[in-house]
């Protein structure tokens, strides 16, 4: 990633914390507003490009408004159809709207080429471990963030302030008019802010993928998404841009899912009934969905935005869902950084998008349990 220094006393309109794909949103739109912006990343470089991210076709229009067409990353694919398989049926279900399969750094590497272009400043290795407001919402009011950077391992502590653990070393401090949170799932500074998930019960469910190229499932074609339904756990294979399969599963406990990349060709075999061979295995990952929401998205000057604010059961909701929200945020925070909204503006941006959290996350877990039934066969049962 690109990156341009920060100038030493600044006061910017917005300090954005963390350079995913929410961050670079909402700092790309911003920028294009003619607000003064910083991002503060904690990587040296955009996060691990392990993840594939498929943009639904809304959030790809929303995108456009802050000046980002996801089309023109390189390694991008469309994805028209999906395709279901249970025991012998299988149904093709054209999308209405194609998504966009795209790598995560080309997805990272644009939207950080659009923030740049805009004006906005980014800075990397650098740790956000607290914030502090000083002065409230009128006149000078404004926040200090205090940044652990490998480059200025300088200064001070939190004075009272919201921070992380107690770290060694000091900090530097960076100061704007207004913050906003895009940590992603990591919620250290959200929870130090006392902005914490109310995590829903956890099921016995994994949610897991892995990339290969995938042998001996006849019928796998391009621009389509298939999935296998068999009991307790269901299999997707997404085509990657770059060549192979996107594996992924929601898999319940009973489904025995599998612990290593290794254990994944069997799965993928009980899973489509199909003498299926995998090979240039990826790292596999495997998780506990989850899912909470925060009781506010806002103290004071500092706002949350994206998956810091609500974790969802399945990622690419996860992703679309931030992308689009952050679109709208920063057309609001805009519109009350020059004046022509009043703060109160950003409540009513942040209870629409609560309870667009709270729907999507029980749509998730809909479909979760879906993929985790014992009998697929309701599936065939289902009206459509
Ligand atoms: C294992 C896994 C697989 C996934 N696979 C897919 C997939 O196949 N398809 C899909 O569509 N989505 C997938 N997702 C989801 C997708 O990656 C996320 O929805 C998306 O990255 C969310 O974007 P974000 O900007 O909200 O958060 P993130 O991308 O997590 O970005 C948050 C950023 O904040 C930085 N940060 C955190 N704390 C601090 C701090 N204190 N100071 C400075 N910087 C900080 C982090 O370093 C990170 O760069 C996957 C997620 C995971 C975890």
């Amino acid at each position: 990633m690109k990156t341009q220094r920060t100038r030493a006393g600044e006061m910017y309109d917005v300090l954005v914390v963390g350079a995913g794909p929410a961050g670079l949103t909402v700092a790309a739109g911003l920028a294009r507003h003619g607000v003064s912006c910083l991002v503060v990343e904690r990587g040296e470089h955009p996060p691990a490009g392990a993840h594939c991210l498929v943009v639904q076709a809304a959030s790809a229009a929303a995108l456009t408004t802050v000046g980002v067409d996801v089309a023109a990353i390189p390694s991008s694919a469309p994805l028209r159809r999906r395709v279901f398989h249970v025991s012998r049926h299988t149904e093709t279900r054209p999308l209405s709207a194609p998504s966009l399969v795209v790598g995560h750094d080309g997805m990272t590497q644009l939207l950080s080429a659009a923030a740049l272009r805009y004006g906005a400043a980014v800075e990397t290795g650098a740790d956000v471990v607290g914030v502090h407001q000083v002065g409230g919402l009128h006149g000078d009011g404004h926040v200090q963030v205090r940044v652990h950077s490998r480059d200025h391992p300088t200064l001070g502590d939190s004075n009272g302030a919201h921070s992380t653990e107690p770290r060694s070393g000091r900090a530097d401090i960076r100061r704007a008019r207004w913050v906003v949170v895009c940590t992603g799932t990591d919620d250290t500074l959200t929870r130090a802010m006392g902005l914490d998930w109310m995590p829903s019960h956890p099921r016995p469910v994994r949610w897991l993928g892995v990339n290969a190229v995938v042998t001996g499932v006849p019928g796998l074609g391009p621009e389509e998404e298939h999935i296998f339904h068999g009991p307790h756990a269901n299999l997707g294979l997404l085509p990657l841009p770059t060549g192979g399969h996107r594996l992924f599963s929601v898999a319940a406990d009973q489904a025995r899912p599998p612990r290593d990349a290794g254990e994944f060709e069997a799965f993928v075999r009980r899973i489509t009934g199909l003498p299926a061979t995998l090979s240039e295995v990826g790292d596999l990952w495997r998780t506990r969905p989850g899912s909470g929401r925060a009781p506010a998205a806002r103290r004071g000057r500092v706002l949350t935005l994206g998956a810091a604010r609500r974790r969802l059961p399945l990622p690419v909701q996860c992703l679309n869902a931030a992308i689009e929200e952050a679109v709208h945020l920063a057309d609001e925070l805009a519109g009350v950084v020059h004046g022509r909204r009043p703060h109160h503006a950003l409540e009513a941006h942040a209870v629409r998008h609560g309870r667009a959290a709270e729907r999507l996350i029980s749509e998730a877990w809909r479909m979760v349990d879906y993929a985790t039934t014992p009998d697929p066969e309701q599936w065939l049962a289902k009206p459509r």
